[in-house]
């Protein structure tokens, strides 16, 4: 289980990124879902232990983070947002240097451990390619093998769908959801579908702060029975803002579809649709604005 207790931290230029964060963290795939500027990197950093907090707590079973620093390396895996790569060397040139780094001295153990960690994530048939010749996908599951190194029992993953297309998309999803399955992942994102598919547990951040933490369907749940929908013309759009909670506007066929949440049923042609995860996202984030 991972703690997080009260995580603050103010940046020099006076913004608050993060708010008194307080999270517990189960095994298994965690979503970590908000909008840009929520605070997600900054929480993710702070995990790594790349950047201090102002003030706050993080637990890693027994293992206290921020004062332990080295013990958590051992056990960390990181997948950042911008994983910089060597363009010219080959993954299995790279993977293996990475190895090096990580401490794995012994030639047979490393050589093993790069050929099998190449074949978990299904780049052993271009082990010999250049990174530069990698799709965006393959980039993304070469950082999984890097992370995957030390065989940590905390992976932390940035925005990894972003620029995927759906396929490598898919393909990335079974492999985080097959590592996921034996130690704590957290995918910070803000895409809902992603932690939809994947995530048994999830919270909501907003502002430096945690708007809600549950699992999807309780999340779900929260909202069930009050989404409403409608099809209307563009210009009814601004009248309907004032006197609805509308939480998404979709173009469909030169008609605007809207969602709104509302407790009873609204009169004047809206029909109750089954919730989403994405209503319950855009619901919360509306509540705590
Ligand atoms: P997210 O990952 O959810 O998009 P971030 O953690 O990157 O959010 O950013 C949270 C807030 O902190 C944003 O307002 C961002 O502009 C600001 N921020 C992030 N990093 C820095 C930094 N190094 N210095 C100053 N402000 C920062």
């Amino acid at each position: 289980m991972l703690l997080i207790d009260n995580l603050c931290k103010t940046y020099a230029n006076g913004v608050v990124a993060l708010n008194n964060i307080s999270l517990q963290i189960p095994n298994g795939m965690f979503g970590l879902l908000g909008p840009n500027g929520a605070g997600k990197s900054s929480l993710m950093r702070t995990l790594a232990t790349l950047q201090d907090p102002d003030g706050g707590s993080i637990r890693l079973g027994n293992i206290d983070v921020l004062g332990d620093k080295n013990a958590v390396k051992k056990l960390l895996g990181y997948l950042p947002q911008d994983f910089g790569l060597f363009p010219k060397e080959s993954a299995w040139s790279l993977l293996n240097h990475f190895a090096q780094l990580k401490g794995i001295n012994k030639k047979s153990t490393r050589v093993a451990r790069v050929e099998e960690l190449l074949k978990r994530v299904n780049l052993w048939q271009v082990r010999k390619h250049k990174l530069e010749s990698f799709s965006g996908g393959m980039r993304q599951r070469f950082g999984i093998a890097q992370a995957l190194l030390g065989n940590p029992q905390l992976l932390i993953v940035d925005e990894p769908t972003s620029g995927l297309d759906p396929q490598e998309r898919n393909r990335f999803y079974d492999l985080l959801s097959e590592i996921g399955e034996h130690r704590i992942v957290i995918l910070s994102t803000h895409i809902v579908q992603d932690v939809n598919d994947l995530c048994t547990n999830m919270a909501i951040i907003k502002g430096g702060q945690v708007v809600l933490a549950a699992t999807p369907q309780q999340i779900v749940a929260q909202v069930q029975g009050r989404v409403w929908q409608k099809s209307i013309d563009k210009q009814q759009l601004s009248a309907l803002q004032d006197s609805c909670n509308v939480i998404s506007t979709r173009l469909l066929g030169g008609q605007t579809l809207i969602r709104i949440v509302a407790d009873t049923p609204p009169s004047d042609g809206f029909c109750a649709v089954s919730a989403t995860l994405e209503d319950a996202y855009f619901y919360h984030l509306s509540q705590a604005a």
